[in-house]
């Protein structure tokens, strides 16, 4: 099976607990993640691939990873789907 990732933050879906977000009406959306996308928005209301970036690498960091582990696992970001508008 081909791993999807969440196309706002890059987390495979695989390790989703929920195996994605869900849209207005309940439905399940596999396209972004279920902390990404919430009842068919994103409730963390980044408008920039930055935020995003800036957001996980704090993650990141409070999870013990170092700086290049860190720029190497968001460095993608700005090449997913909600940020490329
Ligand atoms: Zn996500």
């Amino acid at each position: 099976m081909e791993e999807t990732y969440c196309q706002s933050c890059g987390m495979p879906l695989s390790a989703d607990p929920r195996g994605g977000g869900t849209e207005a009406d309940g439905r399940r959306n596999r396209k972004y993640c279920s902390h990404c996308y919430q009842r068919g928005r994103f409730p963390d209301g980044y408008t920039s691939a930055r935020e995003m970036q800036r957001f996980l690498r704090k993650k990141l960091k409070e999870q013990g990873f170092g700086p290049l582990k860190r720029w190497f696992l968001t460095r993608h970001i700005p090449t997913l789907e909600r940020w490329r508008s």
